[in-house]
């Protein structure tokens, strides 16, 4: 993790490493995030801005680079330009580092390009030692300030540069309050405060078995050594390697003179934010204490008072501090957190930053800085997340609730459910139409399982990744789901599941966090989503700028209905399977499928004809005026059998066939591997009559809808072609039973014949089999199964080590592989346009729903994305950021 890539972008000997901020001038400025850091640059800015902001300096974050490429030793030339800086402080302050009579004391904080929270603890009050600590008491004439600042200094220097545990300093200020019987820490006297830090010397000599630093400058020296390693402490690399974020920029130091805020009545500390980060609502929001300084906020050893209590306790501080946040908001164009000190009546500023908010926050904040006339559209349509849109989209947990997560598993689909366990579709129904809610939880659910899958709250599997058929489905139907759980172990005959040692029985209420994976024991409030017109005007803005078109995946009218209210321009899969799963088609589907002659499959294709008709008028009409892509059957014939003896024997007894008869056929079916078996366009071939029922029912209801004065322009879409032979083959039959129909119904209808790319072989000739298509559709989840190699079914049982141990990046079933799945994207585009530079092609994978691979869409030059109903408009906004952001860069 050694940042040793970054190449130095000055020479040595001209590398400036201090830069001074102070006396309402500063050398830096808000732009040098990478050089200064997010705090350093902001701290130069305000300085500029001639707002209060205690003098100090900032040391490079390229410092830092340079201090691991010379095995952790200062870079040549540093030490001189830290003294000069500091000798530079000390004039602009009129105090002197280590003086005994007038002692300068600062404060040494991290401080990377992007906001790290929590990487490293702060230092504040360095330069104190026994002499300083008199010095300091004397001037202030307030020697319980004195001794407090120093006992704070010995602990955060303790803790953070000798690596000493903070609770070992936390006991020994429990024994002295202990002692006097004291609640707070404001209630230790100087003579207590004198006894503590005695203690602390003792502690700190026995755990590095050496005294105390007393000299300033090794202080400060030691200091910014601790600063720069923590660059690379654990925490630190995995809070990067979480978000995504480069090692190889290195932390900056800040350095800057001490304002207390712990000197008295008149002297507090806060954080404030210029609207509220929860709600966006422009008002004043904040925190503070009076006698204390910065760590005690956040701490939570007292309670923060709500800001608006600061206007009675300090009404001109109160006054201060509103207006130059006000103007703080105004010169950044967006909401601020800020970190504020009073020393005795005077205001300090000793950060700013944007603030982090929630996602309703986000998008109220970007709509109305829009009409405050801050920033224009396309600034807010940049301003929000697409990701965190899904905390709008669906039901989730209250915020406040207290979480004691039980297991954690995949966070399959987002929104949050309660309900009681139960283990079987069979139960779940019963349980439903008794009006109880209900959590469906199985080891993997199978097409079976639709019916209990849709009664229910939501979906908990054991097994399973982000593209398992509990995911697949869950997400379509907007429906909580934690997939591949493998704490749980169920054990469906005793009516129980394990987590551990807590054994969670049928019936018993748990609660799901689709969103983090999260399965909590007993009932959590949840919140229900609310669109509100902010929502609905960004969206609106949203599409203004967007190129890539957006539609959905859905294989119901309801589905449909959903994705159109969201924004869909059209259907880009309807996975047909979907519905011969519904309780009243299953058994004809089994029929069919059991079939051993030609007469008794075309008698049951019969009895489905109607149906599926019925399914795609109910979509062509909800869609009426847009396109709906209908892929053909896919999955292999094995998934629609039964599994378990008593369903066999049920089928058996419903077909009138010998048990024996039906286990034979079920197992004849078997694959060992069924994902790379008889399943896809392989289904079509050899059983024509299959496809043929299913293009007759598109058709058939195309006509009627047309009749009935709705535009529609059905797009059918072929699974699983390798060669383009395949895909030939089954175009003429599609476009002779199209033909027929027509003619049948007297109808001429505008229609699409084209195919899914989801093999490799496929995206590499696309050039061959452009020939016989009029549109592509990437089945970004089959390429990726098929690229990697991955089972997309059986991942959760590696992938959380893969990711752990940081063998990839991220779950390439949820974001798209860029650099391997992404190339064979990119060269079935160049390679179908080069044959028909017309051809339309869009995603219809999961991964058409994840910002980042909607980016990506957007630069290979796809048309279109589809996902799931609830995530279209987290595609339109990412698809509007994709564009504005191409661009910019143009
Ligand atoms: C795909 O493979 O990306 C796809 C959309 O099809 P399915 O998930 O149904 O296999
Ligand atoms: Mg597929």
């Amino acid at each position: 993790m050694t940042p040793t890539k970054t190449k130095p972008r000055v020479t040595k000997s001209a590398m400036k490493r201090c830069y001074f901020f102070g006396n309402g001038a500063a050398e830096g400025r808000a732009e040098m995030k990478t050089l200064l850091g997010g705090k350093g640059a902001n701290l130069a800015e305000m300085t500029n801005l001639r707002l209060p902001v205690p003098p100090g300096f900032t040391i490079t974050a390229e410092t830092c680079i340079a201090f691991y490429e010379q095995g952790k030793q200062w870079p040549t030339g540093l030490e001189d330009e830290v003294r000069q800086a500091l000798q530079h402080l000390e004039q602009v302050t009129g105090k002197r580092f280590g003086d005994a009579q007038n002692p300068l004391l600062v404060s040494v904080r991290s401080g990377a390009a992007f906001s790290m929270p929590g990487m490293m603890d702060t230092i504040l009050n360095l330069g104190l030692n026994d002499a300083t600590v008199e010095g300091l008491a004397r001037k202030t004439r307030n020697p319980r300030f004195a001794y407090d600042s120093y006992r704070r200094f010995l602990q955060m220097f303790g803790d953070v540069v000798l690596g000493i545990k903070h609770k070992q300093f936390e006991d020994l200020l429990h024994a002295a309050k202990y002692r006097i019987h004291a609640q707070h820490d404001t209630e230790l006297m100087v003579d207590d405060l004198k006894v503590l830090v005695t203690d602390y010397h003792q502690l700190m000599r026995e755990e590095t078995e050496r005294p105390f630093a007393q000299e300033p400058w090794e202080q400060l020296r030691l200091a910014i050594d601790a600063v720069f390693n923590s660059w690379n402490n654990k925490r630190a690399v995995t809070y990067r390697d979480l978000h995504r974020l480069p090692h190889t920029l290195g932390t900056a130091v800040n350095i800057q003179a001490m304002v207390f805020g712990n000197m008295g009545e008149r002297s507090a500390t806060g954080v404030a934010f210029t609207r509220n980060p929860s709600t966006g609502e422009r008002a004043f929001y904040g925190e503070y204490l009076i006698n204390a300084q910065g760590e005690d906020v956040v701490a939570g050893i007292r309670t923060p008072n709500p800001i608006d209590q600061l206007q009675h306790q300090m009404p001109q501080m109160y006054q201060q501090l509103l207006s130059i946040a006000g103007r703080l908001e105004q010169h950044y164009r967006d909401m601020q957190d800020l970190e504020f000190t009073v020393e005795e009546d005077t205001l300090y500023f000793l950060q700013t930053r944007a603030g982090k908010r929630t996602a309703q926050a986000a998008v109220n904040i970007a709509v109305d800085m829009v009409a405050e006339g801050l920033i224009d559209q396309a600034e807010a349509v940049l301003r929000v997340q697409p990701e965190q849109l899904n905390q709008l989209l669906h039901p989730m947990i209250d915020p406040t609730a207290h979480v004691e997560a039980l297991a954690k598993g995949l966070p399959a689909s987002p929104g949050a459910a309660v309900g009681r366990v139960v283990f079987t579709t069979h139960q779940a129904i019963t349980m439903a139409e008794d009006g109880q809610q209900v959590i469906l939880v199985r080891d993997e659910t199978s097409p079976e399982d639709i019916g209990g899958m849709a009664v229910a709250q939501g979906i908990l599997t054991a097994r399973g990744g982000m593209t398992s058929h509990a995911a697949v489905v869950a997400r379509g139907m907007g429906k909580c789901c934690v997939a591949g759980c493998g704490a749980l172990m169920i054990r469906e005959e005793e009516h129980q599941f394990l987590i551990g040692e807590t054994v969670v029985h049928e019936g018993d209420v748990i609660t799901l966090n689709g969103s983090t994976g999260e399965v909590i024991l007993g009932e959590l409030r949840l919140v229900e989503p609310t669109l509100t017109p902010q929502f609905r005007q960004l969206l609106v803005w949203a599409d203004q700028v967007r190129r890539l078109g957006v539609r959905a995946n859905a294989d119901t009218p309801f589905d449909a209905k959903v994705a159109r209210d969201f924004g869909a321009e059209g259907i880009g899969l309807c996975r047909t399977e979907h519905m011969f799963f519904g309780a009243d088609r299953l058994p004809v589907v089994r029929e069919m499928i059991l079939a051993t002659d030609a007469a008794t499959r075309h008698k049951a294709l019969a009895k489905l004809l109607p149906m599926q008709r019925e399914d795609f008028i109910g979509i062509f009409k909800v869609m009426a005026g847009l396109p709906v892509t209908i892929r053909l059957l896919d999955p292999p014939l094995h998934e629609f059998l039964p599994t378990i003896p008593e369903d066999i024997d049920k089928t058996a007894k419903q077909l009138g066939r010998p048990v024996q008869e039906v286990q034979a056929m079920v197992a004849s079916l078997k694959e060992f591997n069924p994902m790379l078996g008889h399943r896809g366009c392989r289904l079509g071939i050899t059983f024509p009559e299959i496809y043929e029922m299913q293009v007759r029912a598109i058709f058939e209801a195309a006509c009627q809808v047309t009749k009935e004065g709705q535009t529609i322009v059905p797009e059918v879409m072929v699974p699983l072609v390798g060669y383009v032979s395949e895909l030939k083959v089954i175009r003429e039959r599609t476009i002779r039973v199209a033909e027929e129909t027509m003619a049948a119904s007297h109808v001429k209808l505008t229609y699409l014949i084209g195919t899914m790319i989801e093999l490799p072989r496929a995206a590499v000739v696309a050039d061959e089999i452009a020939r016989a298509a009029d549109f592509f559709s990437f089945g970004t989840n089959d390429l990726t199964q098929m690229t990697f190699g991955f089972s997309r079914d059986d991942i959760g049982k590696f992938l959380p080590t893969y990711l752990k141990e940081g063998l990839l990046p991220a779950d390439p079933f949820a974001t798209l592989d860029v650099d391997g799945v992404g190339q064979l994207i990119r060269m079935g585009v160049q390679k179908g346009r080069a044959t028909s530079s017309k051809l339309k092609i869009g995603i219809c994978g999961e991964h058409g729903g994840d910002p980042a691979s909607v980016e990506f869409c957007h630069r290979v030059g796809l048309d279109y994305v589809s996902c799931s109903p609830f995530r279209v408009p987290i595609a339109r906004l990412a698809a509007a950021q994709a564009a504005l952001k191409g661009k910019k860069e143009k």
